[in-house]
């Protein structure tokens, strides 16, 4: 296989035609109102809460702060369980908000937090437990709200992969106390930067003030608030993107399934199907898959370099996990996180994006066969 000529990185944010988002820009030269509760801003805070399932959702200026406001707005103090197989944004947002996060094992089938290692880690000073949806995969959201129940805990789920996923019909973000959904560039939907919190109880008074200095008005503030508004240009991005969601789940779809059916014919990769369980409607954000040393004939490492060299750069998502972080390491309570581990070390996202074509994954797919058949018989193939 010859290296491709352009890079194929592991995403590409996705753009809407320009002139869809020049019909918003131009709205806000006429308007002159670029932030604070913006005319825009209002209207996609409207259109996610009823694309999403949920009373309401504020937005943010990115998803981590929107994850920091979360713990603020439910008074979290000291021990949150938690996962360390996520972005490091997670176990940031726990320790900003100066509480201790407990690090909790995950399943393997999925790659979500292990529920039934949860009544292990609560102790008395444990005030919540924070999930993650890893790669768009539901927790096991019903066993988790029955623990948080017995135990009178607060869930807020890390959903910064989770848009459009749905269990029996039911919006994810609508399990739990608080969603936090990230509208990064490189997520599925994107407002350039930004984030949400989506929720059914009504925090919306507390969340706006937190966002915005902690003020009520103008002679007066409630909270130590920072500042994590949304701006109208980014909200303009998000109404312009929004209306292509479903288009680009079905494409991701499409080319989930290719890279499904050609990776299923190489030995030591497996993959996941979360849309294999009819109850969940899958969003076909990421492509992550899991190599076998011992089978693949390479290791994980190996072939993140080796695919370099074809000008194909896939992402060690995530590595190395966040309890691993030098920055972290002294306010971590680490129980055993032994397969959290061990999938750290083995996990490969391939590149997934919207306008990646079949072809190309096909070349990616042969350039990793190529990789495994060199490394076998220590010579080029033909
Ligand atoms: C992207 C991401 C975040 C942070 O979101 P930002 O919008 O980039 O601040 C948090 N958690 C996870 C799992 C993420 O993927």
């Amino acid at each position: 296989m010859k290296k491709f000529e352009t890079e194929i990185m592991v995403t590409r944010s996705f753009l809407p035609p320009i002139e869809e988002y020049m019909g918003y820009l131009q709205n806000i030269w006429k308007s002159h109102w670029l932030t604070n509760n913006g005319k825009i801003h209002n209207e996609l805070q409207d259109r996610l809460s009823s694309y999403l399932g949920t009373k309401h959702t504020t937005l943010f200026t990115n998803g981590h702060l929107a994850l920091e406001a979360a713990i603020e707005c439910l008074n979290l103090k000291g021990e949150i369980i938690t996962t360390p197989y996520t972005f490091v944004s997670t176990t940031n947002a726990i320790i900003r908000k100066g509480c201790t996060p407990v690090m909790c094992d995950i399943k393997e089938s999925d790659l979500t937090i292990d529920e039934t290692m949860l009544e292990h880690l609560i102790t008395e000073k444990t005030s919540a437990i924070i999930p993650v949806h890893v790669y768009g995969h539901p927790c096991n959201v019903e066993a988790i709200s029955g623990i948080a129940k017995k135990y009178n805990l607060k869930v807020i789920y890390d959903a910064a992969h989770a848009f459009g996923v749905k269990i029996r019909g039911k919006g994810i973000m609508e399990f739990g106390d608080i969603s936090m959904l990230s509208f990064h560039a490189t997520k599925l939907f994107n407002t350039i930067e930004g984030g949400a919190l989506a929720y059914n109880n009504n925090y919306q008074v507390k969340l706006n003030q937190l966002k915005n200095f902690g003020i009520t008005d103008e002679e007066h503030a409630e909270y130590i608030g920072g500042n994590a508004k949304m701006n109208e240009f980014q909200a303009a991005m998000g109404l312009a993107n929004i209306k292509y969601v479903d288009q680009l789940i079905r494409e991701r779809k499409e080319i989930t399934n290719r890279y499904r059916k050609r990776l299923s014919q190489i030995s030591g990769i497996r993959f996941f199907e979360a849309d294999k369980d009819p109850s969940i409607q899958y969003n076909y954000a990421y492509f992550p898959v899991l190599i076998d040393e011992k089978a693949f004939g390479s290791g994980r490492d190996e072939l993140h370099s080796a695919l370099k060299k074809y000008n194909i750069f896939t992402r060690k998502y995530f590595y190395p996990l966040t309890c691993d972080f030098e920055s972290c390491k002294k306010y971590i309570q680490i129980a055993n996180v032994e397969k959290a581990r061990r999938v750290s070390e083995s996990i490969l996202t391939l590149p997934i994006y919207n306008g990646l074509k079949l072809e190309m994954v096909d070349y990616i797919v042969d350039c990793i066969e190529e990789i495994q058949c060199e490394k076998r018989h220590g010579e080029k193939r033909i």
